[in-house]
């Protein structure tokens, strides 16, 4: 019989990718073509109707029930005359992908058929929610969840060979009101923030209605061919290879990054990125990236809650469209060992309802003021709250990824580039006298900021939280994360950091101090407090963990105990100031996170299991078998063979400890499986039962090595890695 890896060689190696037609040359031809953004909103809505939606949009007014009425209607016609079929909230629960429960417009009616859809669709529905992570808020017996309408991320219609929905994004909350998704509190954190900022603004400039926060994430991935990706049990169970000897060619020759594209790759990133394209997601960049097979994408910034929807709804694209062209996109952090892994790059600025960059310098000494402002705060913010921005981006697979050597470590610290940094030095050293009459005096007191920063940012891509240039860059998010998690966080300590630091200006401006004196006074006194998290160096270098402990700056390496900094007592202040997550929430989430943690290391260690004994152990014995024999023939005629002599004890060796440690870490599991509370258990499975995972793989991949290449079952990192 032909072994599975040898049918996948054969099928990968005859791929012939689809034919794809890009819908027209020029792209803003059938961009957002399948939302209803507000062309199509004026297009099919009475005026009245649209400015009262634009202004929900905007200010979050709510929508009385005429209105909705009106809004689905529409939004039918809209959806129906391009197609749709159906609708359904769209949504994104805690399991980390989107949701959907969908409907037909159509209803039989007295005299026939009709097809329709309320306003009371439109804004509310209840999928029957029983089976998503809780974390125990909803019992299963009232298994009462409800979805909410966002009207500030459009309505957009997915397509597929079968048919077309109309899709809204909502929030998804437990029938007593818990958030049980990633949007709702993102939406609660961007409130806080709105207001805090907006407070702070008017400082400057009093036309300042509205901040919010902007994002573009570049998001890394890995392509693999689907017969390979199947006939490796570890890939598609655990979405990473638990096994497998790295090829003998990697990364090394650094010949992958900004290369040409692979013609078949090409055409699969050509169509999804026309599939994204058409649903409003302003892609702009691709490009290869540092290891084999390892890709990247990213789109222009937007408005963050769409930002984040847009790449939720691209990675569920990339998996779909990667179907028609026979890959599998890998979206972990690291499916495999000894190469890069992916990450997803936030890129993070706050911008006014004027239009302007708060985390842009500006022309003149006043607009650098507030510049520094907002700068200042987020660094602050961040060296106030490091460890719960490590717990936001804290997952099984991210793990893998923080601290290799090619991803930023598990301690968080922010870089600046030198002349930033010199800038902060500068104010902090200097002399704030309050005898200064004369406002010219005091920018006089402003280091000189260069409106364009040179960029020497990219030079150092070791740092996990990075400025460059007009916004920040948080590299710590894992490929596979949905961003609002840490997201949700950055938003929330800006807020509250924002609060704190008005509070402390107009306590000055009170005492009597200018305004812009209280203002630099503050910043001066944060620029102090927040030094030990800025660092320029490598982030790498084990010099920086060694100087980072002596700063007192946390390293928690993994994720169980980083998410105890979802419970502390700052934290909690932090959720109850911004209000975005309930006590009983965040428990409930705590619980999720960590239940998440064990099982799918629970997972992989079974899949560690069943694929060592039925298929490495197996070709390891039968391979050890023929020598047995050849050995054996030898013998007969007199011959005495060392080398066949000796693969056979080395092939005895390693299987010995192979399955010994396969059979220990079952035990192990046993145990462990026992333990009642989630957070012991998590530890244990991280800290006893993933013991096992190094050991028992650098065996099996030692037998990989020494096996017959034509009996060896699994696709070899070769095979995965470079055939495309
Ligand atoms: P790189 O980090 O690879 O050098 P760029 O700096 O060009 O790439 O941009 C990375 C991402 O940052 C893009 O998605 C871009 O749209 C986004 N970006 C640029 N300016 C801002 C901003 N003010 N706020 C948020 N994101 C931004
Ligand atoms: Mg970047």
């Amino acid at each position: 019989m032909k072994s599975l890896r040898t049918i996948a060689l054969k099928e990968a190696q005859n791929r012939i990718s689809p034919e794809v037609k890009s819908p027209s040359s020029k792209i803003s031809d059938f961009f957002g073509a399948n939302v209803f953004d507000k062309k199509k909103m004026r297009d099919f809505l009475s005026k009245d109707v649209y400015e009262k939606l634009i202004s929900s949009i905007n200010q979050g007014e709510l929508i009385n029930s005429d209105d909705a009425n009106q809004i689905a209607t529409a939004m039918k016609a809209w959806a129906m005359s391009a197609g749709a079929t159906h609708y359904t909230h769209w949504f994104q629960p805690l399991t980390g992908t989107t949701a959907e429960k969908h409907d037909s417009f159509f209803e039989p009616s007295g005299d026939g058929a009709i097809e329709k859809f309320a306003g009371s669709a439109l804004v509310q529905q209840e999928p029957d929610a029983s089976s998503f992570p809780n974390g125990g808020i909803r019992n299963t017996f009232e298994a009462r969840g409800y979805t909410a309408w966002d009207p500030s991320s459009p309505a957009f219609i997915m397509e597929s060979k079968a048919g077309k929905t109309l899709c809204i994004p909502t929030v998804f909350v437990s029938y007593t009101g818990e958030a049980l998704d990633y949007k709702a509190p993102l939406l609660k954190a961007l409130a806080a923030l709105d207001k805090a900022a907006v407070d702070v603004c008017q400082y400057f400039d009093k036309s300042i209605t509205k901040v919010n926060a902007s994002l573009g994430i570049e998001q890394e991935y890995f392509l693999v061919d689907e017969s390979l990706f199947n006939a490796r049990p570890d890939l598609l169970l655990t979405g990473r290879a638990l096994f497998g000897h790295m090829s003998a060619k990697g990364q090394q020759l650094e010949d992958h990054y900004f290369g040409s594209i692979p013609e078949r790759v090409f055409t699969y990133m050509v169509d999804f990125e026309n599939e994204a394209l058409k649903l409003g997601i302003p892609l702009k960049t691709r490009h290869n990236e540092v290891a084999p097979s390892q890709f990247e994408c990213a789109p222009i910034y937007e408005e963050i809650n769409l930002a984040i929807d847009h790449n939720q709804l691209l990675m569920d694209l990339m998996e779909k469209v990667a179907r028609r062209h026979h890959f599998r996109v890998l979206l972990h952090e690291k499916p495999y060992a000894g190469i890069n892994g992916s990450g997803k790059h936030n890129n993070w600025s706050l911008i006014t309802d004027t239009g302007k960059n708060l985390l842009a310098p500006g022309k003149t000494p006043k607009n650098n003021l507030m510049f520094l402002a907002f700068f200042v705060n987020t660094i602050k913010a961040v060296s106030e709250h490091a460890d719960l921005l490590r717990a936001s981006i804290a997952s099984v697979s991210n793990d893998h990824r923080l601290g290799a050597n090619e991803a930023p470590p598990a301690i968080i610290s922010i870089f600046l580039g030198s002349q930033l940094n010199d800038v902060l030095d500068e104010i902090e050293h200097s002399r704030i006298s309050k005898k200064i009459k004369e406002d010219n005096a005091l920018w006089l007191g402003i280091p000189k900021i260069p409106q364009i920063l040179l960029d020497n940012t990219d030079r150092n891509r070791t740092s996990p939280f990075a400025f460059t240039g007009n916004k920040f860059e948080l590299r710590a998010v894992g490929s596979s994360a949905n961003s609002s998690a840490p997201m949700t966080i950055l938003n929330a300590i800006m807020a509250e950091q924002l609060t704190k630091f008005k509070v402390e200006v107009d306590k000055l401006i009170k005492k009597g101090d200018k305004k812009d004196i209280a203002l630099l006074t503050v910043i001066k006194k944060y620029i102090k407090e927040s030094k030990s998290i800025r660092f320029e160096g490598n982030g790498y270098s084990q010099e920086w963990e060694d100087e980072a402990a002596t700063r007192g700056l946390s390293n928690i390496k993994t994720t169980p105990k980083a998410l105890d900094a979802y419970l502390t007592e700052k934290s909690a202040e932090l959720f109850a100031t911004t209000g975005i997550y309930s006590v009983r929430e965040i428990h409930a989430r705590h619980e999720i996170m960590l239940e998440n943690f064990y099982k799918k290391l629970q997972i992989e260690a079974r899949v560690m299991g069943e694929v060592a004994n039925t298929a490495i152990i197996p070709a390891a014995i039968a391979y050890q078998n023929s020598l047995i024999e050849n050995v054996k023939g030898l013998k007969d005629l007199g011959i005495e063979s060392k080398s066949s002599l000796e693969i056979v004890k080395k092939l005895s060796e390693h299987l010995d400890i192979v399955k010994t440690n396969i059979d220990a870490m079952l035990e192990e599991r046993k145990v462990t499986n026992k333990i009642e509370d989630t957070r012991e258990k998590a530890i244990a499975y991280d800290e006893k039962v993933k013991s096992y995972f190094d050991l028992i793989r650098y065996h099996a991949d030692k037998l990989e090595q020494i096996v017959d290449d034509s009996v060896w079952p699994l696709p070899k990192f070769r095979e995965l890695l470079f055939m495309k």
